[in-house]
């Protein structure tokens, strides 16, 4: 067999594909390209980087990232391809991308370096432009069953949407356009009629309660009727843990159904449903804030001797009735007497 010689410059074996010699080879293959400046748009106001159809949060490298995964070729030929990049922040709009590529083509090693500046310019993203124009498709209201809600209760409710968004969704219109207090409650004017209903459930299974949803016409638009959700979310008068009565026998609140709590008793192991319309005659005798945990001291067959914190007095309280041989106890002033709350009961450590 006749020996290759390279066609371009003759150069004695070996020789590479298109029999070419391997500075030959070199000089004619051009293993990635990327242009030299890159554009991309940011919102001014939230600063979300606009990627395809979506906005990202993403830092600095991961957005240089995508854009370098977007614009950069790679020879089809190559194989074990390697892309490595830094990023240096030149100033708020100006950002350098250092890029290199390796990879083997045709058998031999190959490798680039780009360096790209990342240029951005300012723009709104849609979810901005909304809450600019005051958009918003529901209507929240905060209440509670009887009574005002405390700045607390608000402020541990009102702590759940920021969880709920915190856990990121990719919903642009999960935003907050309005809100703040009104007599007995919290009102809040929200983006998106699932980001209401998606919190009113999420209240409702962490703290019991009802949830209304009426709907309004509000105008045409494209031929079709444009409505505005109004959901009501009523906060029950009690919480989990917390001691009531009701028809004369103590309860513990232990858990939420759709359609009211389940109650334990206070006496032994009976659970209880009831609908919010029974739990209209209750009344909260000791709530779990006022509930105490403390040490047994000494005990007998049916008595603990514990020490009262904050009195310095040593109190005798009746056992649960699901004692176990726990060392300590929770107990809570009811009817003007110390009495220890059932460990079974919910034990009032579930959530606030
Ligand atoms: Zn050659
Ligand atoms: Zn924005």
């Amino acid at each position: 067999m006749a020996q290759e010689f390279c066609i371009v410059c003759g150069a004695p074996p070996p020789v590479y594909a298109g029999r070419l010699c391997e500075p030959c080879l070199r000089d004619r293959t051009h293993l990635s390209k990327i242009p030299e400046r890159l554009q991309q748009a940011r919102c001014s106001k939230c600063r979300l980087h606009n990627v395809g159809k979506s906005w990202s949060d993403n830092d600095d490298l991961s957005i240089a990232e995508i854009r370098v995964q977007g614009h950069l070729e790679i020879l089809s030929e190559a194989e074990d391809v390697d892309v490595g990049l830094t990023v240096e922040i030149i100033d708020d709009r100006t950002s350098r991308i250092s890029i290199d590529v390796s990879a083997t083509v045709h058998g031999l090693p190959f490798d680039d370096q780009h360096t790209v500046l990342l240029q951005t310019s300012d723009t709104i993203c849609q979810t901005c432009s909304r809450k600019d124009g005051a958009y918003f498709e529901a209507e929240f209201q905060i209440r509670s069953t009887g009574r005002r809600l405390s700045k607390d209760e608000i402020g541990v409710i009102r702590n759940t949407l920021n969880e709920m968004l915190g856990e990121g969704t990719n919903d642009p219109l999960f935003f907050i356009t309005k809100e703040g207090p009104v007599q007995g409650g919290w009102d809040l004017q929200l983006g998106s009629k699932s980001m209401a209903r998606m919190w009113a459930r999420r209240l409702a299974s962490r703290f019991g309660g009802t949830i209304k949803e009426t709907s309004t016409v509000i105008g045409v638009k494209d031929g079709a009727e444009v409505t505005r959700l109004t959901v009501s979310y009523r906060k029950p008068a009690f919480s989990i843990g917390d001691v009531l009565r009701l028809k004369d026998r103590l309860w513990i609140v232990t858990s939420w159904q759709k359609d009211g709590p389940i109650l334990g008793s206070f006496s032994s192991n009976q659970r209880s449903g009831k609908t919010w319309r029974d739990m209209e005659k209750s009344s909260v005798i000791c709530p779990t804030s006022d509930q105490i945990p403390v040490q047994i001291l000494h005990r007998d067959g049916s008595a603990a001797e514990v020490l009262i914190p904050g009195d310095w007095k040593m109190a005798t309280v009746a056992l649960p009735f699901d004692y176990n041989g726990e060392d300590s106890i929770r107990i809570g002033l009811i009817d003007h007497q110390w009495l220890a709350i059932p460990y079974a009961a919910g034990g009032g450590l579930g959530d606030a």
